[in-house]
């Protein structure tokens, strides 16, 4: 149980860390901000122009919820729920507000919840969106995803602090680059498990030490 929860909390802030902090609840793809996320529902025949509902009339908030309620499989939806609040006088507040609908966190609870009422649920989508991102490697101190080790080493290149410089290193002494790992993990890896390679002339491979699963089963939460 606790294994599990630290995958879905760590998957859940790869997902934010890598801008994919808003999801269609259509089909679990990741979007980093409304606009992006709107564009997607319009581009996408099946899915019904579910956002259609937030920038105009209160009437259509009600085609909204409906569409939204048929993608999340939600059966009953009362104003309790919903992740906004009304105001005093009963009407909806301004169209800002509305991403929170589609936000990672409230989207990954709200499913699991109706869905099956397990963790798993929610770590399975959470997977799905994170998958979606197509991108293999992941910073283990920031949980950016990288679809690429030549873009992690250009995020580490553009950060440059102690750590990620660490990361960033490729040489033939392991100890200038182990202890920056262990403290981007919070953890320690036994060597033997290591997926180490051998690059040229004596020099190791690190890249295997970035992707993604491997990082997940061996970083600590905060
Ligand atoms: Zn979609
Ligand atoms: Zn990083």
């Amino acid at each position: 149980m606790y294994d599990t929860l630290r995958e879905y909390c760590l998957l859940r802030d790869v997902a934010k860390s890598s801008g994919l902090g808003l999801v269609c609840v259509a089909c679990d793809l990741g979007f980093r901000d409304q606009d992006v996320l709107y564009k997607h529902f319009d581009t996408e025949e099946d899915h019904n122009g579910i956002h259609n509902g937030l920038s105009k009339r209160e009437g259509d908030f009600i085609l909204f919820l409906d569409r939204y309620r048929t993608a999340m499989g939600w059966e009953t939806i009362s104003k309790d729920d919903f992740p906004i609040k009304f105001n005093q006088t009963g009407r909806r507040p301004g169209r800002r507000p509305f991403y929170t609908f589609f936000e990672v966190d409230f989207v990954l609870e709200k499913k699991g919840q109706l869905k099956f009422n397990t963790l798993d649920r929610s770590l399975a989508i959470v997977w799905e969106v994170v998958r979606n991102a197509k991108k293999d490697y992941v910073c283990p101190l920031c949980l950016v995803l990288c679809s690429t080790t030549k873009a992690f080493y250009y995020h580490c290149n553009q950060l440059k602090d102690d750590v990620h410089t660490g990361l960033a290193y490729k040489g033939p002494d392991c100890q200038l680059f182990l202890p920056h790992y262990f403290t981007a993990l919070k953890a320690t890896v036994p060597e033997t498990e290591l997926p180490l390679g051998r690059g040229r002339k004596g020099t190791y491979s690190f890249h295997e030490c970035f992707r993604l699963e491997f990082v997940l089963q061996w970083k600590q939460g905060e």
